[in-house]
């Protein structure tokens, strides 16, 4: 049984005025208890979000580094986001990959310290567009996860986002057939490739141009998938 997940990302958006008033709107809203909800918020305004958002909900990092600290200027560490109460990590998202130019390698690094350090990590994979037409998809979101499986041993507080590029930002939504089936394979392969428990347990979410109109058919169709074994699976997206 693996617990509904719902991240949203606040990319490089909001000044303390707008994520103030997002913060009242989630302290109010009524949530499903068994779910999940993660709120990821620019490094300057952690601190002020996670003092301001009630406790049920969680708050992410969009970023750090694979270090504790150091002469890296213009990083943060694992440790820092600790410091500040924060409880997640997302690491590898796209924008991190394609425009500033992260390995798949970096990426597992960082995971891995993430990990060690104590934070919960949401993890990206994807493909381009053009890996999707070439028909590479598999082959590129297995080596993005063998990155991070060099590097990881304890799966427990990782989230796998399967988040297309092609879809995020561009108002292209991945159908939940589409999404399904990537989630399907990827589920297979870490059970082949990490282990049967793992591949059972981990949570699969999907990200890119998910809105109010379609989350519920998204999450409806990943709800569906079934375990090996036959049970029924909830499963999650980043929206
Ligand atoms: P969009 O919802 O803007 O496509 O972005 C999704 C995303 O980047 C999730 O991490």
């Amino acid at each position: 049984y693996r617990i509904f997940f719902v991240g949203l990302n606040w990319k490089m958006n909001g000044d303390k005025k707008s994520l103030g008033d997002l913060i009242t709107t989630l302290n109010k809203a009524n949530l499903h208890e068994e779910t999940d909800v993660v709120c990821a918020a620019p490094a300057v305004y952690l601190d002020f979000v996670r003092s301001n958002l009630r406790a049920r909900i969680g708050v992410a990092a969009q970023n750090c580094y694979k270090v504790a600290k150091g002469a890296f200027t213009g990083e943060i560490s694992p440790a820092m986001i600790k410091d500040c109460d924060v409880e997640w990590v997302i690491l590898g998202h796209s924008e991190r990959r394609h425009v500033f130019g992260e390995s798949d390698e970096l990426i597992g690094q960082k995971v891995a310290h993430a990990l060690e350090s104590d934070l919960g990590v949401i993890a990206c994979i994807g493909e381009k567009l053009e890996e999707r037409e070439a028909g590479t998809t598999e082959e590129v979101v297995y080596a993005q996860t063998q990155a991070i499986a060099d590097n990881v041993k304890d799966w427990r507080n990782v989230v796998l986002a399967y988040e297309p590029v092609w879809a995020i930002g561009t108002g292209k939504t991945a159908s939940p057939e589409q999404v399904q089936e990537v989630h399907e394979k990827l589920r297979e392969w870490i059970r082949a490739n990490v282990s049967e428990a793992v591949g059972d347990n981990i949570r699969i979410i999907y990200g890119g141009s998910v809105t109010g109109a379609n989350c519920k058919e998204l999450a409806f169709r990943t709800r569906r998938g079934r375990l090996p074994g036959g049970r029924s699976l909830p499963q999650a997206r980043v929206c």
